[in-house]
C-alpha cells in the first residue's frame, strides 16, 4: 500500500476535531479579538466549521487571507438584502423523492448527507432543509423506481452536503446500489473533501473506486491556488492513478478570487495536480452572501482576461444557475459585431 494514503480512522479523527469555535480560529491565526463578536453573531445561523489542515494553509495575521474569508463568519452576513433569498434556486420544487434533485436531463443529483467538513460562507445550500431530506435505506426502492422510470438517465451525481463525509461503509452501500443498475454508466462525486481534508481519500476508498464498473468523475471544489498544497497534489495524483477523471468547480467570490491573475494561477495549479477547470460559477444569490457578489460586468471583465491569457483547456466555463433554464447558463463577453462577420 502507498504509505501517504491515510486510513479511515485517521480522517474520521480529523473530522471529529474540526475548528468550530471562532475564538480558537482567531487565536490560531493571530487575528484581533475585535473580529470575535461579529463572528459569534454570524455563526449563530450557520456555524463555523473548518478542518485544521485547511487552516494550516492560511497566512497568519492576515484578516484578508483568501482561505480565511471563505470560512470566517463576518458581520456582513447579517445584512438583509432583498435581492438575496433563502432558496435562490427554488430547489424545494425539483425534489421528487427524498434526497433526489432532478433538474437536468440524463443526470440527477442525489444528496447523501447534509454534513460537510467545512462551512463555506457563500454556500447556496446554507438554508436548505437537509434534515428533512436525507435518503436512507428505506428510500432506496423509491429512488431506484424513479431512475428506472427514466431509461435515459445514465449518470448519478452524489452531492450534499459533502457525499464523502459519510463513512466508507455507507458510501460503499450506495455505490453498490448504483452499480446494480445497468442503465447507469457514470458516477459523479461533487466533493470538497480532497481539498479541505485530503486524508479522506483513504486506501479503501481509492481501491473501491478503481474496481467499480462505473466511470468515476471526481469534481472537486477549490477557489484559490493557495488551497492546493503538496499534500492535496499528491492525493489528487493518487485519485488519477486510480482511474478517476478529475475536474474542478469554483465560485467567483469578491475579495477571494476576483481577479484574472488569481484565477489563472488557480487553473495552472489545478493542472499541476492533474485537474481540469470545469465551472466557474457566479454566486447564487443566497441571503448572507451579498458581500461576495460581483456584478455581471465585473465578472465578464475578469473572464475576458482569462480567455485571452489561458489555453482553452484551462478555461473554466463561466456559468450561472437559474431555477428555469434546463442547463447551467454560460456567460460570454460581448465581442461586438465586427468579430462575428
Ligand atoms: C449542476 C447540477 C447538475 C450537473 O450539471 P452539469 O452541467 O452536468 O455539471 C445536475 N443536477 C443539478 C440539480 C445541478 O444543480
Ligand atoms: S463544502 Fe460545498 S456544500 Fe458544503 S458548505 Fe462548502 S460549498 Fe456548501
Amino acid at each position: 500500500m502507498i504509505n501517504h494514503l491515510a486510513s479511515e480512522q485517521n480522517w474520521q479523527a480529523q473530522l471529529s476535531d474540526l475548528i468550530v469555535d471562532p475564538a480558537e480560529l482567531l487565536q490560531l491565526l493571530d487575528l484581533p479579538v475585535t473580529l470575535l463578536p461579529p463572528a459569534l453573531a454570524a455563526a449563530e445561523s450557520f456555524g463555523l466549521r473548518v478542518p485544521r489542515v485547511f487552516v494550516s494553509r492560511m497566512q497568519k495575521a492576515n484578516p484578508l487571507d483568501p482561505l480565511l474569508l471563505q470560512v470566517l463568519p463576518l458581520h456582513q452576513e447579517l445584512t438583509v438584502d432583498s435581492r438575496f433569498s433563502l432558496d435562490p434556486l427554488a430547489e424545494r420544487h425539483s425534489n421528487p423523492v427524498t434526497g433526489l434533485l432532478h433538474k437536468y436531463q440524463r443526470r440527477l443529483l442525489l444528496t447523501l448527507t447534509g454534513a460537510c467538513a467545512i462551512h463555506c460562507r457563500y454556500c447556496f445550500r446554507r438554508h436548505f432543509p437537509y434534515q428533512d431530506n436525507l435518503p436512507g435505506t428505506q428510500e432506496w426502492p423509491a429512488i431506484r423506481d424513479y431512475i428506472q422510470a427514466d431509461p435515459e438517465l445514465n449518470e448519478v451525481i452524489l452531492s450534499g452536503g459533502d457525499p464523502l463525509s459519510v463513512s466508507n461503509r455507507r458510501f460503499f452501500e450506495w455505490l453498490e446500489r448504483l452499480e446494480s443498475m445497468p442503465q447507469l454508466t457514470t458516477l459523479r462525486i461533487h466533493t470538497r473533501l480532497p481539498v479541505v481534508l485530503p486524508a479522506r481519500m483513504d486506501a479503501a476508498l481509492l481501491e473501491r473506486l478503481r474496481e467499480t464498473r462505473l466511470k468515476i468523475v471526481l469534481v472537486i471544489h477549490c477557489n484559490h491556488a493557495q488551497e492546493l498544497d503538496n499534500t492535496v497534489l499528491r492525493v489528487l495524483q493518487a485519485c488519477k492513478d486510480h482511474g478517476m477523471v478529475l475536474l474542478n468547480q469554483s465560485v467567483l467570490l469578491k475579495g477571494i478570487n476576483s481577479s484574472a491573475d488569481e484565477l489563472i494561477l488557480l487553473s495552472e495549479r489545478l493542472f499541476d495536480a492533474g485537474v481540469l477547470p470545469y465551472y466557474l460559477h457566479l454566486l447564487d444569490k443566497v441571503q448572507g452572501a451579498a458581500h461576495f457578489d460581483l456584478s455581471r460586468r465585473e465578472a465578464l471583465a475578469i473572464y475576458r482576461e482569462m480567455m485571452e491569457r489561458l489555453p482553452g483547456y484551462l478555461l473554466p466555463r463561466l456559468v450561472r444557475e437559474t431555477p428555469e433554464a434546463p442547463f447551467k447558463v454560460p456567460l460570454l463577453p460581448d465581442f461586438g459585431r465586427a468579430n462575428c462577420e
